[in-house]
């Protein structure tokens, strides 16, 4: 019953089990809110050692893409999927399989791509179900959307330099990278071309070596980069990174990445970046680019609208720094506030019944 306990306390309206023996599919398909839309959300391929780790980190994840839809402006719910598989086994049959059990959800779920799942995956997915995104040109898809989620970081960096330094451009201003995979390779590339002064982290010197001699960046270590004296700390690779043991090192003003789940603890850690004056631009406004790209696949994809909501999220991510000030709020609750408020006004909604061949007759015998 921990199970029951643990969805009911997060809010979740369903969480399923997806399990093929012939395919060694193994997967948790989680729909946390269906308020706005249909849920849609990144399938996520890790090798969980427990089966709990997979549970708990969908179903948190699925609750953010709730709130990341919601402030995006989208019509759409949040829901995450993972796969509990090493990436060497990933196959055809194993997509296929899964793109089953997303059909038989009916569109209540749509996926997309997330960490070690990509365009050819979704393409196999694509095989079985319509409810997919992030699938390749040939299936009239726009592909990774990791260039789009870069674009709105680089918007939300803007916004936050604007807001808490008074500067409207990048010229000059110090930025810390860590992580330079899908979203950070694309990301470094922007602010090197607005002048920005860039610091890099990641664990493959491979692409440390690439951003450098492209971005004139400098290499650091992990454990250099959280003292260092820059302007922004753009956390791009993990998650949980905003903790006891990194927010009290941080002389960063702003922290503005695109990483999932930056805050290990999002009450107490966003009071302490609150306390010591650095402001946090919420991961799940701040990285929506990818979401907002994706969703745009479901109504007939064009770059041009797609490009013009992305650039949005700097608007929203100021209305929420001037409501967490106003109201004496965290940024991270003046978001939490800023997407719950959208959600109740849409379930709020007047209720009103049509004709329904089941539901008529006299009950009363
Ligand atoms: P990725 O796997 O392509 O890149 C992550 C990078 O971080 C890799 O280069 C990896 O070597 C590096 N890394 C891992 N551990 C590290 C560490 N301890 N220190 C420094 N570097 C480390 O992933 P991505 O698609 O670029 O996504 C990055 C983050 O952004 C993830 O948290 C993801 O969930 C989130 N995100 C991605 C998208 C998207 O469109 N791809 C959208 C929204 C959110």
């Amino acid at each position: 019953m921990k199970l029951f306990s643990q969805i009911e306390s997060m809010g979740h309206e369903q969480v399923v089990y997806c399990s093929d023996k012939e395919s060694g599919l193994k997967a948790i398909i989680a729909i946390h809110n269906t308020t706005l839309g249909p849920a849609l959300g990144g399938t996520r391929l890790l090798p969980y050692e427990k089966e709990d780790e997979a549970l708990n980190d969908v179903l948190r994840l699925s609750r953010g893409m709730t709130y990341k839809a919601a402030c995006a402006g989208l019509a759409l719910g949040g829901g995450k999927a993972v796969i509990i598989a090493d990436p060497n086994q990933k196959s055809e049959a194993m997509f296929r399989s899964y793109g089953r059990f997303v059909e038989s959800l009916n569109g209540r779920y749509i996926t997309a791509e997330d960490m070690n799942t990509n365009v050819a995956n979704m393409d196999y997915i694509r095989l079985e179900t319509r409810y997919v995104t992030g699938v390749s040109a040939g299936f009239g898809g726009s592909g990774d959307p990791s260039i789009m989620t870069a674009k709105g970081v680089l918007y939300g960096i803007e916004a936050s330099i604007k807001y808490r330094i008074g500067k409207n451009d990048l010229q000059g201003v110090k930025i810390a990278v860590q992580g330079i995979g899908a979203v950070g390779k694309h990301l470094c590339k922007m602010l090197h071309e607005k002048g920005a002064k860039l610091f890099i982290t990641d664990i493959d010197d491979n692409k440390l070596k690439q951003a450098h001699s492209l971005y004139n960046a400098t290499i650091v270590t992990e454990a250099e980069l959280y003292s260092l004296d820059v302007d922004v700390y753009a956390p791009c690779a993990r998650g949980s990174i905003l903790n006891s043991s990194t927010i009290g090192r941080l002389k960063a003003k702003v922290v503005a990445g695109c990483a999932n789940n930056q805050l290990e603890d999002e009450e107490k850690h966003a009071k302490n970046l609150k306390d010591n004056k650095i402001l946090y631009a919420p991961d799940y406004v701040i990285n929506a680019g990818g979401l907002i790209n994706v969703a745009n696949e479901l109504t007939g994809y064009n770059l041009e609208k797609v490009e013009s909501e992305v650039a949005r999220i700097a608007n929203t991510l100021e209305s929420i720094f001037i409501e967490a000030d106003k109201l004496s709020l965290t940024t991270q609750e003046a978001a939490k506030r800023f997407a719950e408020k959208r959600i109740q006004s849409v379930a709020n909604l007047k209720i009103m019944s049509s004709f329904n061949h089941s539901a008529i007759g006299n009950i009363i015998k």
